[in-house]
């Protein structure tokens, strides 16, 4: 399927890693022109020198920590036009709910959160003035089943429904479209760092770790394993392209079955 992505200007929040690199490397695959971001000048050159000489094609990078209000304006300063916004960047780290002080549930809010919100506000009157856009929010399965070991971050991933659907309602009837995907538990670079140091601290072994966790934090997985960030990427990549018209005010479960939920 042609996805027509050729000529498309996408922003990948987060992308210089993980499942937001994955998204920006299968963007240009598809001949999008990528923008990939980080918070550091290092990374974000490093990612665009490897979709550069693994894809051939061209993508740029702007570095600009997206927790504040401020970091946001470096980005959107350096932007230029966006058909297609990702808004992936996102934190997660397990505390006790009594654990997590005002200053947690704020910095989790600022950034999983309003990061989506600033960019969507600023770039949707310009894809609406084009007639074409694509908004498209990374939340996740701890959405809709929030986990006791993370309520803050199942908090923000839980707004970011409530966003994409409001974002779709407020555009009805024009060509740009506003969607959320659910990834279950996915192998990124920021959860294999985790892994890591849980095993490291239990004496044991990554696959221990991972085995572990699905059994006993997610034995509802059909799919008994985590999922690659490539795997996740195939559908937000598709959820880009012209192909996807029809599919608005949608939540996209790409978790290995975890929701148990047939709708
Ligand atoms: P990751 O930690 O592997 O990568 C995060 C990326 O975001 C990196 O490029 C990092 O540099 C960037 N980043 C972090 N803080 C930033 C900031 N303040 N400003 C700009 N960039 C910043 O993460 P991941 O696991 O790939 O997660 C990506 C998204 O997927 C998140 O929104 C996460 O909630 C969601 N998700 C992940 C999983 C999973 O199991 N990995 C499951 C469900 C949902």
């Amino acid at each position: 399927m042609d996805l027509k992505l050729r000529g498309k200007r996408a922003l990948v929040t987060g992308s210089t890693a993980g499942i937001g690199f994955a998204i920006a490397r299968g963007l240009a695959r598809e001949r999008a022109e990528v923008i990939i971001n980080g918070r550091t000048e290092d990374k974000v050159v490093e990612a665009v020198r490897r979709i550069t000489s693994e894809i051939g094609s061209s993508a740029t990078g702007i570095a600009a920590d997206l927790s504040s209000a401020e970091g946001v304006n470096r980005l959107l300063e350096r932007a230029g036009r966006i058909d297609i916004l990702i808004n992936n960047v996102g934190i997660f780290e397990p505390e006790p709910f009594l654990e997590i002080s005002d200053q947690d549930w704020f910095r989790f809010f600022e950034l999983n959160v309003m990061s989506g919100v600033r960019l969507s506000r600023a770039l949707l009157p310009s894809m609406l003035r084009r007639n074409w856009g694509r908004i498209i929010f990374v939340s996740s399965e701890s959405g809709v089943q929030i986990p006791a070991e993370m309520v803050h971050y199942g908090l923000t991933k839980t707004a970011q429904l409530a966003l994409s659907r409001g974002i779709a309602e407020s555009v009805a009837g024009t060509g740009v479209t506003a969607n959320a995907v659910l990834p279950g538990p996915t192998r990124s670079d920021g959860v294999v760092d985790f892994l890591a140091k849980v095993a490291a601290e239990h004496n044991t072994d990554q696959a221990q770790v991972e085995a572990e966790f699905l059994r006993t934090m997610r034995p509802s997985s059909l799919i008994r394993r985590f999922a690659e960030s490539d795997e996740v990427a195939n559908l937000v990549v598709f959820l880009a392209g012209e192909g996807s018209s029809a599919i608005t005010g949608a939540a996209l479960r790409v978790d290995g079955g975890v929701v148990r939920s047939i709708v």
